[in-house]
């Protein structure tokens, strides 16, 4: 039996005094005929810490404690991902990252700022409308890709402090 070190979180779709997320995900990969291993529930575990989606490097860098090496983590991330437990996004430079989703649709999108990789939340609303048209002409179980992408305001601050510069001293 697995220890449940979580009782509240905050993911979609999973009531405050429901499943622990590791116990959800051992549930699901049970279901799937699959092993419930230590590394397996240990990055489950990790994921449901992190409101942000983060990359591989960093669940493994987070496992320091565990014997898990980064095919590990990436195996046991792309099985999560078949099962639907997590959602992948891709950063502009092609990096993948990872957020908890437990076969909900996640709490938000995020917005990637290019110049610093800063990640922001972003309204569900934002692909609301085009998944009720979708099923109202009749498609089911639709699956989607949405990233935004974007200059954060810090980053646009700074530009525009660089620009101003360039001008004082040219003058
Ligand atoms: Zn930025």
């Amino acid at each position: 039996m697995i220890s449940a070190t979580q009782s509240n979180h905050p993911i979609a779709g999973v009531a405050m005094t429901g499943p622990t997320p590791a116990e959800f995900a051992c549930a699901r990969l049970r279901q799937a005929g699959m092993r419930v291993t230590k590394p397996r529930i240990a990055i489950i575990e990790l994921l449901s810490r992190h409101p942000n989606p983060i990359s591989i490097e960093k669940v493994h860098t987070g496992l320091n404690d565990r014997k898990c090496d980064l095919v590990t983590v990436y195996r046991c991330l792309a099985t999560f991902e078949e099962l639907g437990l997590v959602r992948r996004s891709f950063l502009h430079s092609g990096t993948c990252l990872y957020e908890l989703t437990l076969g909900g649709r996640p709490d938000c999108y995020h917005v990637f700022c290019r110049q610093c990789g800063r990640i922001d939340p972003v309204d569900y609303f934002a692909v609301e409308a085009p998944m009720r048209s979708l099923e109202e002409r009749g498609y089911t179980a639709i699956s989607h890709v949405v990233e935004f992408f974007g200059v954060c305001p810090q980053c646009r601050g700074a530009a525009m402090r660089d620009q101003l510069t360039t001008i004082a001293t040219r003058a």
